[in-house]
């Protein structure tokens, strides 16, 4: 058999080899609960301290701000949840939630459910065909109501960019009273962060298993003067906001990513030399049609679609040809829903059924462009 072609890195950033050894040989002496008080336990609450500082850095913070989670969908209900159960007793029609139409589900769902039970009402704010998130509706639908405005920085399926250091800023000047969340899932360790604990924003979620850390683990960033109800009582942990025994394996792989990503900063050059010569490639095939052009885009990822393909089709062959591509989110594919990104873009239901996302990382190789190109190519002359 062919050796596989991963590309699917948006999805899952899987651990390198040397990274795995790391976490072996660092969490074999770190059995202890970060909870007790004898030896074993400080040891392992010492790296969890130590871990929570290295994450932090990426917001330009101090350890304090930043609380672990089960991942960046609980960090994300955290946040939309435990905002709004304090305004239980209010209106529906007192309390509103803007987000943006490329939201995650993560935050489109807790959403939607809270308006259901009526705590709340919640709106939509309409992308631009490139997929940026348009000003001008966002800054229209700011009123004295607004509770929580959630915004994504990079989308998971176009890579699209949002220029969400200069949307924070007008947001908090139009409306202060708003909480602002970032979904910084697929920015964080992709992209500079650094200047978000300066700036007027008052979360942004992180995950581990995008940066090549451990999955089912991930972070919120919270400002200090913040109160969310918590999701989860017990124990007390994470200050009270997260109780449960911490995920120590998933934590300290997380910290050991955050550390080297920041020590070196090009970690993911590869993936954009990568992407790149994959564009240049796949813009020579007639009928293609890139998403998100003319926008900032994440360096690894390119959305497309080609005229009269089927994105089906495309995944089976891709498949048959041991490469891993995405049709869609990962959440949702293989349930044939049509990208609710695509569709707020503007781009018809087919093409929002039939589009591919790849997205490449510090394993890609140009024979992994070649090997892609050869199956777009076999499937359209067939
Ligand atoms: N937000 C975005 C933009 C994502 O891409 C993902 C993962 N697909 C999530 C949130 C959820 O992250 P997790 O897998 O850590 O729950």
């Amino acid at each position: 058999m062919q050796q596989s072609v991963y590309a699917d890195y948006n999805s899952t950033y899987p651990c390198s080899e040397s990274h795995l050894d790391d976490l072996h040989e660092l969490y074999r002496k770190l059995q202890g609960n970060p909870s007790s008080v004898h030896e074993f336990g400080r040891a392992a609450k010492k790296i969890l301290e130590e871990s929570r500082s290295h994450i932090a850095k990426f917001f330009g913070a101090e350890k304090q701000t930043i609380f672990f989670t089960s991942g960046a969908t609980e960090a994300n209900n955290l946040v939309v949840q435990g905002l709004m159960h304090q305004d239980a007793r209010s209106s529906k029609d007192s309390c509103k939630i803007l987000i943006s139409s490329g939201e995650h589900s993560s935050i489109v769902q807790p959403c939607e459910r809270l308006e259901q039970l009526g705590y709340c009402r919640l709106f939509k704010v309409a992308l631009k065909k490139t997929g940026l998130i348009d000003e001008n509706d966002l800054f229209n639908k700011l009123d004295e109501r607004t509770k929580l405005v959630s915004l994504i920085y990079a989308h998971n399926e176009t890579g699209c960019i949002n220029p969400i250091p200069s949307l924070v800023e007008k947001i908090n000047e139009l409306c202060p009273q708003a909480h602002i969340h970032v979904d910084g899932v697929q920015a964080i360790g992709k992209m500079d962060t650094s200047w978000v604990h300066k700036s007027s924003l008052h979360s942004m979620s992180a995950s581990a298993h995008k940066i090549g850390g451990l999955k089912g683990v991930g972070c919120l960033y919270l400002k200090s003067n913040t109160f969310l109800e918590p999701l989860i009582y017990g124990g007390g942990q994470e200050k009270k906001l997260r109780s449960g025994t911490e995920n120590m394996p998933g934590i300290i792989s997380f910290g050991l990513r955050a550390k080297e990503i920041m020590s070196s900063p090009s970690w993911n050059k590869k993936a954009e030399i990568v992407r790149d010569m994959f564009l240049v490639k796949l813009k020579k095939i007639p009928g293609v049609v890139i998403h998100s052009e003319g926008a900032p885009v994440l360096s690894n990822t390119v959305n497309f679609h080609i005229e009269e393909i089927s994105g089906d089709v495309m995944m089976l062959q891709f498949d048959l040809a041991n490469i891993a591509a995405s049709n869609g989110s990962a959440c949702s594919s293989g349930e044939g829903i049509p990208s609710s990104v695509l569709l707020a873009m503007g781009y018809s239901e087919w093409v929002a059924s039939n589009s591919i996302r790849l997205s490449f990382g510090a394993g890609s190789t140009a024979d992994d462009v070649e090997r892609i190109i050869s199956v777009i190519k076999q499937v359209q002359s067939s």
